[in-house]
Formats: C-alpha cells, structure tokens, sequence
C-alpha cells in the first residue's frame, strides 16, 4: 500500500514535506491566505492501515500560537462523526503523534472540523421550524452566503417593539471551529418545542444569529482571517465591503434591530479553559455593568462546571478599548452587555477528559448551558 496524505477539501490545511519513512512524516502548516497566521491543521491520511506512522509538525513553534501546544493532543477520526486525541508532544520545535491506524483513512485536525455541507444542513432544518425566519444577509469575498437566522416568539400577545434584542455570532476566526459545536449546541436548545426555558427565552427576546461570520476562510482551511487575509475581529472599527463585508453586513443589520445583548464565540489556542472575557476598557463601562458580566460568569458556572471564572484574559484598563473588536463596538454602540467567549483547542485543566479532551460534544452541552444563562439574565433584566 502507499500512503498519501491529503487536504483538498473543505477546511483542509496541510504542506507534505516529505512522505519517504512512514515512521518520519514531515510536515507544514500552511500560512492563511494573504496574512502570517497558521495554527490551523487538518489531513486525511490514507492507505496507513497496521502501519506504525510518526508526523512531525516541522514549523509548529513558528505557528501564531506555540504555546497552544504545550499539553496539546491532535484530534483524530476514522469516520468523521466520531473525534478522540491521540497523544502528541512539542519539543520547542516540532509538534509529532505515532500512530499506527486501524484503517486505511485516518484523519487529523487541529480541532474536530465543522464542515459548511454540515452548517447548510443544520441551518436549513432550523430554517424548516416555523419559529424562525432565515435570510442571507449578502456575499462573501469568494462569493459564499453570510447566512442569518432570526428567532422569535409566535405568541400574538408579545410586544415586539420592547423586546430585546440578542446577538449571537460565531466563527469570525475561522479555526475556532469549537465555536460551531457551540452554536448547534445553542440553536438546537433555542429551537425544542418541549424546552420551557427555551419557550419562554424565546417570549422574552428576539434572538439574531450568524452561525458562521466567516465561510471563506473556514472552508480555506485558515486559522484567523477571510479570503483577503482580514482578521475579522479587528474590523469593527471601519469594516468595508472590499476586505471585511462579513462585518460590514452584520454591522447594517444590527443597527436596524438594535442589540441588548451580544455573544462572540471563540476558541483560544493556548488557555485551557473556558472563559468570558468582557468589555471594562469601553466608556460607558459602570459598576453596574461590572456586576452584571460577574453575575452571568457565576451563573454559567454553577450551570457547567466545564465553565470558570477564576482564569481567562487580563481585565482591560479603563477607557483603553480596542473598538475594533465586536465585543468592544458593539457595547460601545449599543451600551450593553457584549461577552466573548472562548473555549480551549487542548482538554479544560479543571475537569479533563484525556480521551476526548474538548470535544463537540462538550461544546454543545456548553451552549445549550448558555440558554438558561441568558434567561435568567434577561429575567433578571426584566424584574
Ligand atoms: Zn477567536
């Protein structure tokens, strides 16, 4: 059998180097298009079955995060439904896993990929619910769909005019594909019939969705960028039609339904936990505001052990925000409450599951968590 090693589809990212010794594959992490960033990895391997195989990531301490792979473990399938580590090491310099596959395809990535075949699936069966309204809120740089899911309630007594509105985007870094875990996760919770929390969340707010920000560079196999090589989550401040139309867009459909509430879901290569971080450095940041970012993270918590609130990025300095970032603008704009959060790409140190490490499954549990976190906000809000 000869062994070849793939990544000509969807999201796929990968530079053979050399192919030669099974016990000795070489290879690189391709940069994002037009941009320096690289993280992101994902591979078939085919023809490798009762083969002992050694990878060596030659360039992984010139990735944009190396630290993400101290305690890192690559994320493996045979089947593309089912996704477990495999135990891998970085010594610096490279980062290498052995091996030795059961079958004849194997695959490996960075994290378990969510494929847009996949996102057109879900969105399409949420879009069947009579619950929700689906729009294309225009084109991408590569010409791909920027999709928008709006949900609200059906109940005639709700006053549409008062009602807040909620915000939810994901997979502005393309690579964070723990994001899309999180959204089917969230969406499918918002969407059951037989969920009272959800119901009633649903007669509280109108709730806005992008489930993916950033189409072109997840199915390019990029870490952080679009087509152009534009970090989305720097283009808040001055986004364009001609390098950032994802914001541009979303931005024009957030100021014809306001926002009450903003989520930007992300992952974080290097952290090994789940966090919030939130937006102290904007202007109209108040201690009341203060209490009401430490309330949510408390009650996300105590929902979900796999969430903290002890470790995650350094408070910002008062009046120092970046307003290039969603969560930045947005509760400038808006002056309300915008959270990003983020999941790790390696297992959480406090509740590991070696196995799995974060898995989707976990990230799907986390949004679902997230819908009785955000009634009882809005609850709280209301009272
Ligand atoms: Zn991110």
């Amino acid at each position: 059998m000869t062994i070849a090693i793939s990544a000509s589809f969807d999201a796929g990212n990968i530079e053979v180097i050399s192919l030669d010794d099974p016990n000795n594959i070489r290879l690189n992490i391709r940069k994002d298009h037009q941009s320096d960033f690289l993280q992101w990895f994902y591979f078939k391997v085919s023809g490798a079955a009762n083969t002992p195989c050694r990878f060596v990531i030659e360039n992984a301490s010139a990735t944009t995060y190396p630290a993400g792979w101290a305690n890192y473990h690559v994320a493996t399938s045979t089947d593309l439904e089912h996704w477990y580590r495999t135990p891998s090491s970085y010594d610096n310099n490279n980062l290498s896993w052995s091996i030795t596959p059961e079958h004849d395809t194997i695959y490996f990535a960075y994290f378990a990929p969510y494929s847009l075949d996949r996102l057109n699936s879900f969105i399409a069966l949420c879009a069947n619910q009579p619950m929700v309204r689906m729009q294309t809120l225009g084109t991408t740089l590569d010409g791909r769909d920027l999709d928008y899911l709006q949900l609200g309630s059906l109940s005639d007594t709700a006053n549409q005019a008062d009602r807040p509105q909620i915000w939810c985007i994901a997979r502005q870094h393309p690579g964070e594909s723990m994001a899309s875990w999180w959204v089917e996760g969230w969406l499918e919770r918002l969407l059951d019939e037989t969920d009272a929390t959800s119901l009633a969340l649903r007669d509280l707010a109108d709730i806005h969705i992008v489930p993916n920000m950033n189409p072109d560079g997840s199915f390019r196999g990029h870490l952080r960028t679009n087509a152009c090589g534009a970090n989305l989550n720097r283009e808040w401040a001055e986004p364009s039609m001609q390098r950032s139309p994802e914001v541009f867009l979303v931005q024009e459909h957030m100021r014809k339904t306001g926002v009450d509430l903003c989520l930007d879901i992300h992952g974080d290569e290097a952290l090994p936990y789940n966090f919030i971080a939130g937006t102290e450095g904007v202007e109209s940041w108040t201690e009341a505001r203060d209490q009401q970012l430490i309330g949510f993270k408390r009650t996300v918590a105590s929902l979900n052990p796999d969430f903290q609130v002890e470790h995650g990025y350094p408070r910002n300095k008062p009046n120092s925000a970046n307003l290039s970032f969603c969560s930045n603008s947005v509760a400038q704009t808006y002056g309300c409450p915008a959270y990003t959060l983020e999941m790790p790409f390696k297992d959480t140190a406090n509740r590991p599951m070696p196995e799995l490490g974060w898995s989707p499954e976990r990230c799907v549990a986390l949004g679902r968590t997230f819908v009785d976190a955000v009634y009882l906000a809005m609850c709280d809000r209301l009272l």
